[in-house]
């Protein structure tokens, strides 16, 4: 039987022009019909995101953001970080869409993928938005990423900063090398990330750790998530934070058969846990929760400054 002939995004992933590809990893070209796209979910602190690229090549195994391939038709498990697309660019077109939105309004970079992977340092997608950014003013700009390439745009950051607020926020889930290996295969190694954080800071640009997704049995120790805290403190970060590990259908695909395979006496417990929904159940949300709020006490998040204020003034607001 013909299969249906495919249609919108679907078609363009199959017709995109192949940009390179190493043995592990294609790369390809898209066109996005917009970089700019609105969040709908109330319960996202932001009102839009930017994705730069499709796809990550970082392979975290716990990633929800793998069913945005499926949108493509791409749904082998590791198509996701194996067929990564960079969005074409076109800067004018990208200050057009910045006119929708409001003031007050905060646009997150790197929600589906992350802004400062392998490609980056190839396509530059993330650095032409930020240069955007750093020519206009009067926004609110959120940045996660688990890269230490970030640090190749520090000065831009910096720059952008000092017309918008601009905020990187850091993933770093664990101190632990060979936890971290296993976990997110491809990201830069943790005290990498740390150095990142320490010559961000000291470039003047507001960033933050963020040790989500906590994980049962794996970096929700006390231990384990002070470790995070510390070095962030160290290293000059002015917020600290973190967040239990969900499982939609599509990470825990993933997920489920590498816990078997890595930690065999926690696979029942997580697929007691996750099997029958993606949010775990229990007390272990309040049990992170508390955790993070002695931490940010202990090393006093709670008074660092978070930015200097933009230039509000001088600049043109949007
Ligand atoms: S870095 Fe983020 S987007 Fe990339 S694989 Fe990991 S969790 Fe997913």
């Amino acid at each position: 039987m013909a299969s249906a002939p495919l249609i919108g995004i679907a078609r363009m992933a199959q017709e995109a022009r192949t940009l390179d590809s190493k043995a592990r990893v294609e790369y390809r070209e898209i066109a996005a019909r917009s970089l700019l796209n609105r969040c709908s979910s109330g319960r996202m602190p932001f009102e839009w995101t930017i994705n730069s690229y499709r796809g990550c090549e970082f392979g975290c195994k716990y990633c929800y953001a793998r069913y945005t391939h499926e949108f493509m038709e791409l749904r082998a498990a590791e198509d996701f970080e194996r067929q990564i697309f960079a969005k074409g660019f076109d800067a004018a077109a990208f200050a057009k869409e910045l006119r929708q939105v409001k003031q007050g309004e905060w646009i997150a970079i790197g929600t589906a993928t992350d802004p400062y992977q392998p490609a980056e340092r190839r396509y530059g997608v993330t650095r032409r938005v930020l240069e955007v950014f750093a020519r206009r003013g009067g926004f609110k700009v959120a940045l996660t990423t688990k890269s230490d390439l970030v640090t190749r745009d520090a000065g831009l950051l910096a720059e952008a900063g000092r017309r918008n607020t601009v905020r990187v926020n850091m993933t770093v889930t664990t101190m632990d090398r060979e936890l971290a290996r296993a976990m997110e295969p491809m990201a830069p190694r943790p005290d990498l990330r740390m150095g990142a954080v320490r010559e961000l800071s000291a470039a003047g640009v507001s960033v933050g750790v963020f040790a989500s997704p906590v994980m049962p049995g794996l970096n929700d120790g006390k231990a384990d998530l002070e470790a995070v805290a510390r070095a962030a403190s160290e290293a000059g970060a002015s917020r600290f934070g973190a967040m239990p590990l969900f499982l939609k259908p599509c990470a825990l695909r993933v997920f489920l058969p590498f816990v078997e395979e890595r930690f065999p006496w926690l696979g029942r417990a997580y697929a007691d846990q996750f099997g029958r929904g993606a949010y775990p159940r229990g007390r272990f949300s309040e049990k992170v929760e508390q955790m993070v709020s002695e931490l940010r006490a202990r090393y006093d998040f709670a008074s660092k400054r978070l930015e200097a204020a933009p230039d509000w003034g001088q600049k043109e607001l949007f």
